[in-house]
This record gives structure tokens, C-alpha cells and sequence, in this order.
């Protein structure tokens, strides 16, 4: 934990200073005066009432550079966290062990405020550079297959006429992906809110997805309990293209898919669970994260984006979202307020 030092001229010194030159002052004064009468022979006794004065000054000066202490080097050094904070050094923490409540509380604050932004600037940086990642691969292979098309054979330009295809596909859904991430917030959802079937909008996805699962010859077993929801039907969609897919993709030839929509009390729980290779443990915990594909998956198939979105619009809905292995394959539980 980093510890910020006082300015050079931070107020707590001023005020220091500014006692100790009282007291030098008044000492000088009382001097002066003892000498003069000294020099001029005047023979006076000093009253109790002037020491105590002089006593209540002194006393007065040291409470004041107490309190000077006390109140003011937290704010001095609030003051130049901030300044570093400014500076963009987000590393930068304030020990919140202090004696004043107040204190401790803006010190706990900023500690926050700090660490939200390294994290955002964190998050920021990794996302440029995972998207120029994400982009270069399929562009390169489209210039790769382009080339090579002029030289092939009918059936090598078949097959790079494919790859140029599947990329760009990837480049379209990549696009796609992103700019409904940057889409998603809790105003958005809010604002679009509208009544509508959600087991319907399930069932459509599912129709809708046809195509894929019948190549692989999958076995359904599906149980929608009829609902009308008021949420986000334009996002959500999305929510169950993703889970379904990605249970269709990870399903191998002749698997299972077994999708369940109820009412568990006040919460709308859809389940989609498969029968595929399950999810290492070790990505259990990364698998919401922007860009992550675990080293078993199909990574040339999807960009690692699918889940995040997945999560960001359940949470914007304010409901959640887990995944857990089962004895073969895993199960994905959304559930919804
Ligand atoms: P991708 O588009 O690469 O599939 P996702 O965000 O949808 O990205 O998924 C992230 C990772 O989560 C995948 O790369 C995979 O490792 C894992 N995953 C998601 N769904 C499943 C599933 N049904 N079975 C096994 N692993 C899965």
C-alpha cells in the first residue's frame, strides 16, 4: 500500500509555524518589557492574572498545532492522492486506519474510486488490443485464401471460397458482438422494456437454429412453461442464441440438448444443458469474460464474446447467470426477476 507524504507547505505547517512565531513573539514582547523596567529601574511585580495569559497562549498554541494535525494532514494527503490520481497513477491507496469516522470513510471511498478506474483502464486497454487481435486473424486468413484462389483448382478455389466465407462470417458476428456489448446498460434495457411471451421468443430461437442442430442430429428435450415477461425482448433474444448455440456447438453428433423455462417463485429460471465435453474447472471462472476461450474449445468458431453478452444483459436485466458441469456436459442457469 502506497502512503502519500505531506506537501511542503501544507497547512497543518503554516498553522504550526504560525503558533511557534505567536509564542516567539510573545516571549520577545515579555523580554523586552522585564528589560525595560530592569533598565529603568522600575521595580513592578507581575501580576498572576499575566502569567496566566502567557500560560493559557502557550497551552492554546500547542492544542491548535494538535488539532492542526489531527484535521488537516488527512486532507493534505487526500489532496495529493488525488493530484496522483489525476496524474493517472491508479495504484495509489490511502490507509483507511484513522481515528475519525469522516476520515475513514472518504479514505474508503477514494480507495474505491482508485481501483474502479485502474480496473476500467485495465478493462480499456485489454479490449483494444483483444479486438485488433480478434480482427487480424480472420483478415489474414481472407487475404491468405485470396491469393491462393488465384492459383488454385476448381476444387482448392471451392475450398477457399468457404474459408473466405467462414471468415467472414466470424468478422460480421465479431462486429455484431461488439457493438451490442457497447449497446447494453441498464438504461437501454429499461427503456425498451415491453410485455411479451418468453417462452415463445425460446421457442423461436430454437426453430431458428435448425439448421445447425439437425447436421448433428440432436435430441431435444424442451419444457417451456408459458410466460409473459416485461423485459428487454430486442436483447434477450440474444441471451438464449448464445447459450443455444454454444450448447449445439459443444454437443457432439447424435447429442442431447435438454432446455427448461418455470416459475420458481418470484424468478424466471431457464435452464440449457448438454451433453457435451463440459467446461474445464479451471475456466469455470473466466468463461463470462470478454474474449475468453478455453483451450478445449471450438475457438475458430466463435470469438470468446458470446457469454460476455450474455452476462452483461442479464445483469442490466437484473437477474444472473452460472454454468456448471455436470457428470457429462454442463447445464447454464439464467435467472430473471
Ligand atoms: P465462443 O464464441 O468462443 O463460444 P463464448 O463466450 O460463447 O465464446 O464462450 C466462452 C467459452 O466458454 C468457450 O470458448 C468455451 O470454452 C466455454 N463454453 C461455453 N459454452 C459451453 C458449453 N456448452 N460446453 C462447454 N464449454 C462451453
Amino acid at each position: 500500500m502506497k502512503r502519500v507524504g505531506s506537501p511542503r507547505f501544507s497547512m497543518r505547517t503554516n498553522l504550526t509555524l504560525l503558533m511557534i512565531a505567536e509564542i516567539a513573539v510573545i516571549s520577545g514582547i515579555s523580554w523586552l518589557v522585564t528589560w525595560l523596567l530592569r533598565y529603568f529601574e522600575v521595580s513592578v511585580i507581575i501580576p498572576d492574572m499575566v502569567w496566566y495569559l502567557v500560560i493559557g497562549v502557550v497551552l492554546a498554541g500547542a492544542a491548535t498545532s494538535f488539532i492542526g494535525i489531527w484535521i488537516f494532514e488527512p486532507i493534505t494527503r487526500l489532496g495529493e492522492a488525488m493530484q496522483q490520481v489525476a496524474g493517472g497513477n491508479f495504484d495509489v491507496r490511502l490507509d483507511t486506519n484513522h481515528a475519525f469516522p469522516e476520515i475513514c470513510q472518504i479514505y474508503t471511498n477514494f480507495n474505491l474510486m482508485a481501483r474502479e478506474l485502474g480496473a476500467t483502464e485495465i478493462l480499456q486497454t485489454d479490449f483494444v488490443s483483444n479486438v485488433s487481435h480478434e480482427f487480424k486473424t480472420p483478415i489474414n486468413a481472407i487475404e491468405g485464401y485470396a491469393t491462393l484462389l488465384q492459383e488454385e483448382d476448381e476444387a482448392g478455389q471451392k475450398l477457399c471460397t468457404e474459408k473466405i466465407l467462414l471468415n467472414t462470417r466470424r468478422l460480421s458476428r465479431l462486429v455484431g458482438n461488439i457493438l451490442l456489448l457497447s449497446k447494453v446498460d441498464n438504461q437501454a434495457i429499461k427503456a425498451r422494456e415491453t410485455t411479451f411471451r418468453l417462452d415463445e421468443q425460446i421457442r423461436q430461437s430454437i426453430v431458428l437454429m435448425e439448421p445447425a442442430w439437425e447436421k448433428k442430429d440432436i435430441e431435444f428435450d424442451v419444457r417451456l412453461q408459458r410466460i409473459e415477461y416485461q423485459g428487454c425482448e430486442s436483447m434477450l433474444i440474444h441471451v438464449w442464441d448464445n447459450l443455444l448455440a454454444n450448447a449445439i456447438k459443444f454437443s457432439p453428433q447424435g447429442g442431447f440438448i435438454g432446455i427448461e423455462l418455470s416459475h420458481r417463485e418470484d424468478k424466471v429460471v431457464l435452464t440449457v444443458e448438454d451433453r457435451g465435453p463440459g467446461i474445464p474447472e479451471e475456466a469455470l471462472a473466466h468463461i463470462f469474460d470478454r474474449f475468453y476461450q478455453s483451450e478445449t474449445s471450438h475457438q475458430e468458431e466463435g470469438s470468446g464474446l458470446g457469454l460476455a453478452l450474455v452476462k452483461q444483459i442479464v445483469t442490466a436485466s437484473g437477474g444472473s447467470v452460472w454454468a456448471e458441469n455436470l457428470p457429462q456436459g454442463c447445464r447454464f442457469t439464467v435467472t430473471l426477476p
